[in-house]
């Protein structure tokens, strides 16, 4: 397990498939020099107890900066986003599935815009 109470099986499965930020799909290389494009451990949904290969993944660290504790379904919405041009279309799969799962749940008035 990392610090982070990642199982090393799900790090490995997930560096695997994130190897580019999931929201802003910027690509995380060793010769990008910006500090931003450096992967960061990010829950999709704020649940440091969901530790899933739907609910962990790799983000830069501008993404990680900009959402915070902030809701997903709501973030998706920002000003940061829009600058960014990350809409529900342009993220990952793995991003667009809680997407509906948390836009869903916003709805229904059970998710709340801190999370
Ligand atoms: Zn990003």
């Amino acid at each position: 397990m990392n610090r982070w109470g990642i199982p090393e099986w799900l790090e490995r499965e997930v560096k695997e498939r994130d190897d580019r930020c999931v929201y802003s799909g910027i690509e995380f290389s060793a010769d990008n020099p910006s500090r931003r494009c450096k992967p960061s451990w990010e829950h999709i949904v704020n649940d440091a107890r969901i530790v899933t290969r739907e609910n962990i993944a790799l983000c830069c660290i501008g993404c990680n900066a900009s959402k915070g504790p902030k809701a997903l379904a709501f973030w998706i919405w920002s000003k940061y986003c829009a600058t960014h041009g990350i809409t529900p279309d342009s993220v990952s799969s793995v991003v667009k599935a809680a997407l509906v799962v948390q836009t869903t749940a916003v709805a229904n008035g059970a998710a709340t815009p801190s999370g």
